[in-house]
């Protein structure tokens, strides 16, 4: 027991309230979907998952995790490696290498653990690792634990990529990889993947996208962000989740060619010294994979767009200001974080539930409210969504 401890932890989560960043958790005594609930409270309209195509709660993905359930038991109670791996877990890997692409694919706990996985076997010290500076934690983190020399150029900017490419190179680089996000996921903005590969090309560099927030949606039959830029197959490392548009459930994984899949189950930690996934969660990943790929994907992507086209021409006839995009991300700036809490606040009470972001989310000063389509919602919904909007908004004078 140490009392000054315990006493500068009080003070650090004060400061944290009064800055206006405390972060809830709302409990929903109900499944994810469209329509939540938090405790026996009264419906919610949900516009803050990332359940894109709407599958987290599909009967066809709930009754494929059943059925891996039963067949496969509830989990391995080891890694993959030492008694740990059954013919499901190889089938998902199969299909996403498939669906993506590349020549296999390895699943992890995470997507936070693919990238917190993928840097520090490939790179080693004479090898440069070159980051967007929006890129998510996960790859921050999974860089930081490599050895390779770091280096980062402005979001999006090619001509700041091309600096760090002629450092790099100047600077003695072995190999050079560059590593973006596909999209965004506080913008929504998709990475500039034509002129990245280009720049890979005449650099030699290896390109690695994590698309999170593509994978399933974006691009023809969602093959995600290199689909949708007209790059595919041009990317050498793709990581990403299963926790998003992908059933929902959880998981990530590294899609690549033989080598890099092969070197990451030898040595990658995470994948090594980590319970393989459960047979229920590749069980619901692989039918949403199949739903993605199927005509079925491109009914639920039709609508997604329609209802990202619906909701983002409402909100800037309010007088929103929002990020322009076509992503299913659509971030509606308040640029300060006691403003976006309230707005939220105010939506709440009138039924819809979305989630402020602030620092450190985002910088202090690009408080905002992120909302997310979900190809779930009606044209109903997303009217309803608009008229809570306007009334809240209209009430905290942030429209007129
Ligand atoms: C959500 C997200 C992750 C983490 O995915 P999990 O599977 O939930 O760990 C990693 N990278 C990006 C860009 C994400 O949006």
């Amino acid at each position: 027991m140490s009392d000054k401890f315990y006493s500068r932890l009080d003070q650090e989560l004060a400061g944290i309230k009064d800055a206006g960043l405390w972060k809830v958790e709302r409990p929903f005594s109900t499944p994810q979907g469209p329509i939540v609930r938090v405790g026996d409270g009264p419906e919610l309209l949900n516009l803050c998952a990332n359940n894109y195509l709407g599958l987290a709660n599909d009967s066809e993905v709930v009754a494929a995790a059943e059925e891996a359930n039963r067949r496969w038991g509830a989990g391995l109670a080891s890694v993959r490696f030492i008694c740990g791996t059954q013919d499901i877990h190889k089938e998902l890997e199969a299909e996403t290498a498939a669906y993506f692409g590349y020549e296999d694919a390895i699943l992890f706990a995470a997507a936070f653990d693919a990238n917190g996985a993928v840097f520090e076997p490939l790179f080693g010290p004479d090898d440069a690792i070159i980051s967007d500076t929006l890129n998510h934690a996960s790859i921050i983190d999974g860089v930081r634990l490599s050895k390779a020399r770091r280096y980062r150029y402005a979001t999006n900017d090619m001509g700041d990529l091309e600096r760090a490419l002629t450092e790099a190179k100047a600077e003695g680089a072995c190999q050079i990889v560059i590593v973006t996000d596909g999209v965004f996921s506080m913008d929504g903005t998709i990475a500039n993947l034509g002129a990245i590969t280009a720049l890979a090309k005449r650099f030699d560099a290896l390109t690695l996208v994590d698309d999170c927030h593509a994978s399933g949606f974006l691009g023809p039959q969602g093959r995600g962000s290199a689909a949708y830029r007209g790059v595919e197959g041009q990317i050498d490392i793709l990581t990403g989740t299963y926790g998003k548009a992908l059933g929902g459930a959880m998981g990530g994984f590294v899609a690549a060619k033989r080598q890099v899949v092969d070197l990451l189950r030898q040595r990658a930690r995470p994948y090594l010294f980590s319970n393989a996934l459960a047979p229920s969660i590749c069980g619901a990943s692989l039918a949403a994979i199949r739903i993605a790929r199927s005509e079925r994907g491109d009914l639920l992507r039709a609508q997604l767009a329609e209802n990202s086209a619906r909701f983002r021409d409402g909100l800037e006839h309010l007088g929103y200001d929002l990020i322009p995009g076509e992503h299913p991300i659509i971030p509606i700036m308040l640029y300060d974080a006691h403003k976006a809490q309230a707005l939220a606040a105010a939506l709440y009470e009138a039924g819809v539930y979305v989630t402020p972001f602030s620092f450190p989310v985002v910088p202090r000063d690009l408080a905002r409210i992120r909302v997310q389509m979900s190809a779930a919602l009606t044209p109903a919904h997303i009217d309803r969504a608009l008229d809570a909007f306007a009334s809240a908004g209209r009430k905290l004078e942030i429209i007129a």
